[in-house]
């Protein structure tokens, strides 16, 4: 990291770009080696100036970016304990961030709209609950566009690499596997689930852009590892965030795995 002072004050250097898998919301409860992983990330990263995150669970034609000046905690999802719905996770919103993130995704031909009463969802307010659990740190949220496919969200990560020098945290929610058809109890993931999980290592590690924007068609088990796209796409806006020149090499943070076959896989691009 440098230390040289940005445009709006920020001297702590280029953040990376930040990709985490966001298990099932009963993650929010526990305790566990993934849970450890998120609490020792945010003393890691330090304190960014405010956190911009794509999450899986917010689809829209175009891109879109909440600008709440107190977001909801969004309880997006049925049938667990009644102590998850009771959770808020009180952090600011960040309207001036959106208005950048706007001007930067404009400014490379995406139109966007902007949202005033969007909250934040679960695939947002869980990891953060655990990195940074004090919820005093500025979020806004930017939506997904799952028929678009990696391409598009690769393209809109690179529009927002610029925001890595000014002390935003972006951080990517998804899934490295997602199939919730298949998930179980099971101690040790089924070999679809590890053989897709350990492709993706591999490729992120060797910065295989091809290959990974092309998953669906040369992954092992693409199909039952995500047999929609949503989970995965938020790691292609990390990915194009992360970028540094030509290079998108990732660096693995953490492996695990949850719900037998939901993978807990995060990474890192850039810096
Ligand atoms: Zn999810």
């Amino acid at each position: 990291m440098n230390s040289e002072v940005r445009p709006n004050g920020w001297t702590g250097g280029r953040l990376p770009a930040v990709f985490v898998s966001h298990g099932a919301p009963t993650l929010a409860l526990e305790q566990n080696d993934t849970v450890e992983f998120l609490r020792r990330l945010g003393g890691e990263l330090g304190r960014p100036e405010a956190i911009l995150c794509v999450s899986a669970h917010w689809n829209t034609d175009k891109p879109a970016l909440s600008a709440a000046e107190r977001p909801e905690t969004i309880h997006d999802f049925g049938g667990f304990p009644e102590e998850l719905y009771r959770i808020r996770y009180p952090a600011p919103g960040a309207p001036q961030l959106a208005g950048r993130v706007s001007e930067l995704l404009e400014g490379a031909g995406f139109a966007c709209t902007v949202s005033n009463t969007r909250g934040l969802d679960h695939g947002a307010w869980v990891p953060l609950r655990h990195i940074y659990p004090e919820a005093d740190i500025p979020v806004t949220q930017l939506s997904l566009q799952p028929t678009l496919g990696p391409g598009h969200h690769f393209e809109i990560g690179k529009a927002l690499a610029p925001l890595r020098g000014e002390g935003v945290l972006i951080l990517a929610t998804g899934s490295a596997t997602h199939n919730l058809g298949r998930i179980g109890r099971g101690e040790v993931p089924p070999e679809w689930a590890r053989e897709f999980d350990g492709w993706l290592y591999e490729k992120i590690k060797a910065g295989a852009l091809e290959e990974l924007f092309n998953y669906r068609r040369l992954a092992p088990h693409a199909s039952v590892a995500h047999p929609t796209d949503e989970h995965l796409l938020p790691l292609f806006v990390a990915l194009g965030a992360g970028l540094e020149g030509s290079e998108a090499r990732g660096q693995s943070l953490h492996r695990g795995w949850t719900y037998g076959s939901l993978s807990m896989a995060a990474y890192s691009f850039g810096s």
